[in-house]
């Protein structure tokens, strides 16, 4: 039998303006490229998964306008089951605003639309499919009364339950406890523990204080150094592939979906977190959130 996988989570349409550097304060400066794509830290998740050959059902939200429908068309197209997307009335479809400089960084701002619309009462249609998925995958642009209730049923129920803290903020302490594979990169590490991430050790301690509080598995991805893994305070560092980056949208995101993908397949955490590395290498080499991320035949002839 496939396993199932729930993600719950944002879709926003992303408009990208790559620009020579990020504008200061005040500053207006002019773009040399300028492009919407589709993506939402939970759709872009659902998409690695989807690609990643993963049996998922994605839990979400876009509003009644064309960009939402388009949306939705292409997550089937991803082999995502979309039953669970409702189109709210009178909201529009979550939107990014992207700058990417030259460099491939980005900064990114948000309007959370109909994805706000994920409220504790809209999950309670769907409390059977979590209960009965294998393992729901979840990040912070969903309310955060609606993880406090998703990941507390799923605990109950033996779902296993995997969050990416992103956008980095502070989580409860009774929300933490029923998490059990957590994967922060380092804004989000310091977010979630005040430990400021820099080398090594610091990511071993804030491993530690994680799994203080009740996480058995603690990711702490380190960009291209790869991702700091510790299982029950016991930890190392799996590195990840060098490549030559162009914009890391989506690095984390497609990293999250093929690493939940890897270990319901049966992979072990270290071969799940190295497909994970590698998929999400192959990510940064392309541009844009979804359209980087790669189908699974791609990283399987990455990883030769
Ligand atoms: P986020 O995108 O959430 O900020 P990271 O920057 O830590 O997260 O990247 C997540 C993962 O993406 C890393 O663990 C690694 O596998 C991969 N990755 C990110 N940047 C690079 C890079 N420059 N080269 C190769 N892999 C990268």
């Amino acid at each position: 039998m496939v396993k199932k996988l729930i993600v719950l989570g944002s879709i926003n349409a992303d408009h990208v303006l790559n620009l020579p550097q990020f504008p200061k304060p005040g500053q207006t400066l002019t773009g040399n490229h300028y492009h919407i794509a589709f993506g939402g830290k939970g759709a872009n998740q659902a998409v690695a998964a989807g690609r990643g050959g993963a049996n998922i059902q994605f839990i979400a939200a876009v509003g009644d306008d064309d960009i939402g429908k388009t949306i939705c068309e292409q997550l089937i197209k991803d082999q995502i089951d979309t039953r669970s997307i409702a189109s709210i009335a009178n909201e529009k479809t979550g939107v990014a605003l992207i700058f990417v400089n030259q460099q491939g960084e980005n900064e990114i701002g948000i309007y959370a639309g109909a994805n706000a619309a994920v409220t504790p009462d809209y999950l309670h249609a769907y409390q059977q499919d979590i209960i009965d998925a294998d393992a729901i995958l979840m990040q912070l642009e969903t309310p955060l009364a609606t993880i406090a209730s998703a990941v507390k049923l799923a605990k109950q129920h033996h779902t296993q339950v995997i969050v990416n803290p992103a956008p980095a903020q502070a989580l409860t302490d009774e929300i933490l406890s029923h998490i059990d594979i957590i994967t922060p990169n380092e804004t989000e590490a310091e977010s979630l523990t005040g430990i400021t991430v820099s080398c090594e050790q610091d990511a071993d301690r804030a491993a530690k204080q994680l799994h203080q509080k009740g996480i058995n598995t603690v990711i702490i991805t380190l960009g291209s150094k790869g991702a700091w893994v510790s299982v029950a305070g016991v930890g190392k560092l799996i590195a990840g592939y060098q490549v030559q980056a162009v914009d890391t949208i989506a690095a984390g995101d497609t990293f999250n979906g093929m690493l939940v993908t890897a270990l319901l397949e049966g992979k072990t955490l270290d071969e799940a977190v190295k497909y994970a590395h590698a998929a999400a290498a192959i990510a940064v080499t392309r541009t844009g959130a979804q359209s980087s991320v790669p189908w699974r035949e791609e990283i399987e002839q990455f990883m030769v």
